[in-house]
């Protein structure tokens, strides 16, 4: 369950000041970081977020280098998040907040080879999801001029598809122009349904996430999550967190960093931290991305911080393996 920090955490930090030494140094390294927010700066748009290019090219460079892994963790199912991160093959990927996994190199080109999971709904959660979509559908058209609105009958179509739980057909449908107070962004995941309301007047974006939340209510097992200017209705209630611990399982690190910018990434610091007061990870290094409160260790500014701190990473990383191959 995620809960809103109840501590202010950590002063900014200049991308310099940040401590790497021990994630440099480290016998195994992975390194998981948030997409949205983190990695891309945010966007009115969502499907048209990438990766600052100097982001992308310290995650490549990482992925290159031995005994060190990264890992991309987001709320985005797993197909829109492979496509709009344009991540290396061999980075892992945990999806839908931790409900998708895709972990193994080959994942892309031979499913079989690769531990993904991708769990079907079940029939409860099948009900409460077509809940959500009836819900929504119903909001969506009492809006003024919702049936000139371009996107809604690619909205419907994208629906039905959903609930099927085939996430390659599913991504962000827009539902119109980005001018006007009744216009937001649907997006279909396979476990739930995400209202983008960035941009929109704030008493435009409180009635809608209102209106959205409404419907958890009749369902109270409907995971409400609140983040950067989305309200997502979720019908499994893995986070964040959970993936972290899949990825210190799978890739048994000796040390494991995580960035983050929202409230659903509390989930995966906390996570972190578990592992290593458990001694389970000899360091774990959390950095909160932006100004609100968190539980982090570490707070720098934005995606462009983020690029900054990740160049430091490659360059200490790839000093340190040189140093005791040599
Ligand atoms: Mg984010």
């Amino acid at each position: 369950m995620t809960s809103k920090p109840t501590v202010l955490g950590p002063a900014p930090s200049a991308p310099a000041e940040v401590a790497l030494r021990d994630l440099a140094t480290a016998d195994s390294l992975l390194l998981a970081l948030d997409f949205d927010g983190v990695l891309a700066p945010l966007q009115d748009d969502p499907s048209t977020s990438r990766m600052v290019p100097e982001s992308a090219s310290a995650i490549a460079a990482l992925a290159e280098l031995p005994r060190t892994r990264v890992a991309l963790v987001s709320g985005r199912d797993i197909a829109t998040l492979r496509r709009l991160s344009e991540a290396p093959g061999s980075a892992w990927l945990i999806g839908s907040h931790g409900a998708e996994a895709e972990l193994g190199s080959d994942a892309a080109r031979d499913p079989d080879s690769a531990v993904i999971r991708s769990p079907e709904l079940a029939p409860a959660e099948a009900e409460m999801l077509a809940a959500i979509e009836a819900h929504l559908d119903a909001f969506e058209h009492t809006l003024p001029g919702a049936d000139e609105r371009p996107g809604a009958a690619a909205a419907t179509t994208g629906a039905g598809a959903a609930t099927t739980g085939s996430a390659a057909t599913n991504g962000a449908s827009d539902s119109g122009s980005a001018d006007g107070p009744s216009d937001f962004l649907i997006e279909r995941k396979p476990y739930s349904r995400t209202v983008h309301t960035r941009g929109l007047a704030p008493e435009a974006a409180a009635a809608l996430h209102e209106h959205a939340t409404e419907v958890a209510e009749e369902f109270p097992d409907i995971r409400v999550i609140e983040g950067h200017d989305i309200t997502e209705l979720a019908v499994k209630q893995a986070t964040k967190g959970d993936g972290i611990r899949l990825l210190a399982r799978a890739g048994e690190p000796t040390a494991m960093g995580y960035i983050g910018d929202d409230v659903t990434d509390e989930d995966a610091f906390a996570a972190l931290d578990e592992l290593t007061n458990s001694r389970a990870l000899s360091t774990g290094l959390t950095v909160k991305v932006g100004s609100a409160p968190t539980r982090a260790s570490w707070r720098i500014a934005d995606p462009a911080a983020v690029a900054e701190l990740l160049g430091r990473l490659v360059a200490e990383r790839t000093e340190f393996l040189r140093t005791v191959r040599g």
